[in-house]
């Protein structure tokens, strides 16, 4: 990990907000508003993601009532929708770090607080389905138990009140545009983390932008560090990927001298939208070949800014021939490091050489090198 900047100010207590920051709630709002528009004939597009996130319900209604030239005020929308929401609610996954991120501040006495412009019922709900939330936040505050939601700061003064903090101790964590005003107009410092790709840009209000939430370095801010790094790796829940190795883009070998296999995320794409674009390492299993050491990026690779999110996994050997169409499976058990730019080609394959140095070192502790024997990886 890099060395920490020294903090800016000392921060006593988090204020989080829920959907896109805590929850992938992203997939379910698709999901629901492809459903409700496909009432009225017409085809959610996924364009006016951009223009919910982190509204309030009213607000999100609005626009795509508006945008879609729906036969029914926003009211009636929400009224429509609002059934389906709740339904999918057991369904929402926590995003990755979230109870890492919790379950931290908990263990450290650090006061935390959940401020989101959904309704306060559904907020309840929500977290209802994930273990030791509720009892972690000292707060809990919904977009309905302030005057005006985000991107008005009173949800967030309204949080540090019942912390009994004052604004410049809070530290808030939010995904979209909106909180980040918010807490700016609250005089919090604030860390976006955005949900929705290549948009961090947009984020110049903040105090700092990570890429997700296994990135946080808390003790920038005078808050207790993360103690779970091991040898500049993450440990994570494994996870498993598997299919015949594709054709990439023909780039991995040829420019990067990177000869990477390829997998179809043809049906992972759930899968892959759950996981945090980044590099990322652990064993792959090739049929009749054997098992090797595997580093990995997941994302659009800012540096060729592809157009789909792909996975391109390294096998860490010396392989004489191609093998498309091999079924591979894969394993993937710890995190390094976010998708970064590079200003060269030149910077772009020196971090990636030495991203298989770090996963090659950590393969072979036995925290990681157990996973060699997984039975995932032979079944093929
Ligand atoms: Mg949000």
């Amino acid at each position: 990990m890099s060395v920490a900047k020294p903090f800016r100010k000392l921060i006593k207590c988090v204020i989080l907000d829920l959907d896109g920051t805590l929850l992938n709630t992203d997939g379910i709002v698709g999901n629901v508003l492809k459903v409700s528009l496909g009432k009225y004939g017409k085809e959610w597009d996924g364009r006016e993601t951009l223009k919910i996130v982190g509204k309030t319900p009213f607000e999100a209604a609005s626009a795509v009532v508006e945008d879609y030239g729906l036969p029914c005020s926003p009211i009636e929308f929400i009224s429509e929708i609002s059934p389906l929401f709740s339904d999918q609610w057991c369904n929402i996954k926590a995003l990755p770090g979230a109870n890492r991120l919790i379950k931290h501040l908990k263990r450290n006495g650090v006061p935390m607080a959940l401020a989101s412009n959904s309704p306060r019922e559904g907020i309840d709900a929500k977290i209802s389905f994930h273990d030791g939330w509720k009892d972690s936040f000292s707060v809990v505050i919904g977009g309905d138990e302030v005057r005006t939601g985000k991107p008005s700061p009173e949800i967030f003064l309204e949080a540090a009140r019942r912390l009994s903090m004052e604004p410049s101790s809070c530290l808030v964590i939010e995904d979209s545009l909106p909180g980040v005003t918010a807490a700016k107009a609250a005089e919090m410092e604030v860390i976006a983390v955005p949900s929705l790709p290549k948009q961090s840009h947009l984020y110049t209000a903040a105090d700092e932008v990570i890429n997700s939430l296994l990135d946080l370095q808390l003790e920038k801010w005078g808050l207790p560090s993360f103690a779970d790094w091991v040898e500049a790796t993450l440990p994570i829940d494994p996870w498993y990927i598997g299919g015949p190795v594709i054709k990439g883009f023909g780039r991995g070998s040829k420019v990067l001298g990177i000869p990477t296999a390829n997998l179809s995320t043809k049906d992972y794409s759930d899968l892959l939208s759950e996981h945090p674009s980044g590099v990322y390492f652990g064993w792959a299993g090739l049929s009749a070949r054997g098992i090797f050491k595997m580093v990995m990026s997941i994302g659009w690779n800012p540096y060729f800014d592809n157009k789909e999110k792909t996975i391109e996994p390294w096998l860490l050997h010396d392989f004489t021939e191609d093998f498309y169409g091999e079924e591979l499976r894969l394993v993937i058990v710890g995190y390094i490091r976010p998708e970064v730019n590079f200003p060269s080609l030149e910077s772009l394959i020196a971090k990636i050489h030495e991203d298989r140095r770090v996963a090659e070192r950590a393969l072979d502790l036995p925290l990681y090198s157990c996973y060699k024997n997984d039975s995932y990886l032979r079944n093929s």
